[in-house]
């Protein structure tokens, strides 16, 4: 049985995901600040956390970074402000997934499943990997023995996710994939995704390992389509 941690201080909703992830199979235990949530996760070890951001005593956010010093268990934030999205896909903070409030029960339920299965995902692609551990584009280098990318022998920082769709779209090169492929294949989301999650980690993606990010030339658009990584 998995097991899946509900960090939120509104307990009203936390009983509502409580009843709903119960229906589906998942134990679950409730925190109901930040430095519950700290505790309770090193005594429990649980599967999943789904973490609201704003709690009493440590935000959402400080608690996300905490747990991500030691540990790579799959986080899916709750954020109640479209400003708080960029944040949350970003390098800084190593959160997998974000849900805006208010959620379906539905939608809430896929992300917990997508994420959990995120693992066997994460084994797929690499095993899409093995046949090329180095990936060279001009001065780009996907090194995939040392799970690192480099430019210019400079070390680029990218997430887990940047690093996984980078290394998706490369070792396919000029094949396009649209951003439902992508959810599907790389976030592992079959019908609930939100197509601007892929967005808005290619636009970060592009931040880092393109010289121009309004005209790149490694992670292309293909208007209208979706995306492809180009080899030169
Ligand atoms: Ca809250």
């Amino acid at each position: 049985m998995k097991k899946v941690l509900i960090v939120e201080d509104e307990k009203t909703i936390s009983d509502i995901i409580k009843v709903n992830l119960l229906k589906e199979g998942y134990s679950i235990i409730q925190a109901y600040d930040g430095k519950q949530a700290l505790e309770i996760y090193k005594d429990e070890n649980p599967d999943l956390i789904l973490l609201d951001v704003m709690l009493p005593y440590i935000d959402g956010f400080q608690v996300c970074r905490k747990i991500r010093e030691k540990s790579n268990i799959p986080i899916v934030m709750l954020t109640a402000k479209e400003e708080e999205v960029d944040k949350v896909l970003g390098l800084e903070l190593g959160a997998d997934d974000y849900i805006t409030k208010p959620f379906g029960m539905r939608e809430l339920i896929a992300r917990v499943k997508a994420n959990i299965r995120r693992v066997e995902i994460d084994s797929n692609v690499e095993e899409i990997l093995t046949n090329e551990k180095i990936i060279k584009s001009a001065d780009l280098v996907i090194d995939l023995n040392r799970y690192e990318v480099r430019k210019n022998e400079n070390i680029i920082e990218l997430t887990k996710r940047e690093f996984e769709l980078l290394t998706f779209l490369a070792s396919q090169d000029t094949q396009v994939f649209t951003r439902e492929q992508l959810l599907k294949d790389v976030w592992g989301y079959e019908y609930f995704g939100d197509i601007r999650t892929v967005d808005v980690t290619v636009r970060r993606m592009r931040e880092k390992i393109e010289e121009d990010s309004s005209n790149p030339k490694f992670i292309m658009t293909k208007r209208g389509v979706g995306y492809y990584f180009r080899r030169i």
